[in-house]
């Protein structure tokens, strides 16, 4: 579904990302771990060419992103749906206008089929009641669910997550890691950055750790956390446990 074959990313003359190979089966949930500036959000946003990778290829359902044309390119970066640490929704629209918004404009949906698209996936993310709150009036989880929305409503084939609730009041986290381990149980293929080791006992298929822009070690996620092999990998869990 979303294969990551021998990325390099350079900025200028620091190379950031080494060597990276990560394949992400479809309904598989992968879990990347490691410490600030290893390279993960670099890495996520080389999946849909938000950052332009130096070499390798970035496979998704077996089509290399990495050199294809404009156009190519913003078909695939559709099946790419992205989640970030802030939510960037638009202030002055609501929350259904904001889900609609790129399904109209990307996908040349009608503004009937993307607003009964839109009220659909609030409802999947338990907010249908509030498609017409702007985001000022929502918490920073509900914001969050509203923005996880807006990239389901384009049908991705895949979702990734840089830090999803990094920003979140710790109360308001357990609603966002709700509806992924909802998205995961419906089959969605997911990559997902983050610190919630507990989420990743749980959701997670495989747990990848990240370090110095290469990738340490992955395993099952007890494996990772309970018995991890590389000194690296000992000591970073160590820090953030
Ligand atoms: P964090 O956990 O803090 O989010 P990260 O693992 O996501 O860290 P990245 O943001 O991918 O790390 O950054 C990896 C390295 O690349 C860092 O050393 C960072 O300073 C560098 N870097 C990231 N973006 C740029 C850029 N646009 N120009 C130059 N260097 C960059
Ligand atoms: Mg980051």
């Amino acid at each position: 579904m979303l294969e990551i074959v021998g990325l390099e990313k350079k900025f200028g003359d620091t190379q950031v990302l080494r060597n990276i190979d990560l394949r992400v089966r479809e309904g598989e949930l992968v879990f990347v771990i490691g410490p600030s500036g290893s390279g993960k959000s670099t890495m996520l946003r080389c999946c849909n060419r938000l950052e332009e990778p130096t070499s390798g290829a970035i496979l998704i359902d077996g089509m290399d992103i990495v050199g294809c044309n404009t156009r190519a390119l913003n078909r695939m970066r559709l099946k790419v749906g992205m989640v970030f640490q802030g939510f960037h929704l638009y202030s002055h629209m609501n929350a259904v206008r904001n889900v609609m918004l790129a399904q109209v404009k990307a996908l040349g949906r009608s503004r009937d089929e993307a607003r009964e698209r839109a009220l659909e996936m609030l409802d999947r993310v338990g907010l249908r009641h509030r498609a017409e709150a702007m985001p000022s009036e929502l918490s920073g989880g509900q914001q969050q669910r509203v923005a996880i929305a807006r990239a389901l409503a384009l049908d991705p084939k895949v979702m990734l997550f840089d830090e999803p609730t990094s920003a979140l009041d710790p109360e308001l986290v357990g609603s966002v890691l709700a509806v992924m381990k909802d998205l995961k149980a419906s089959g969605m293929t997911m990559l997902v950055v983050s610190h919630e080791m507990g989420f990743a006992r749980e959701a997670a298929d495989r747990v990848v750790f990240m370090d110095g822009g290469v990738v340490v070690e992955e395993g099952a996620p007890e494996a990772i956390f309970s018995n991890p092999q590389a000194e690296r990998t000992r000591a970073f869990l160590a820090r953030v446990r």
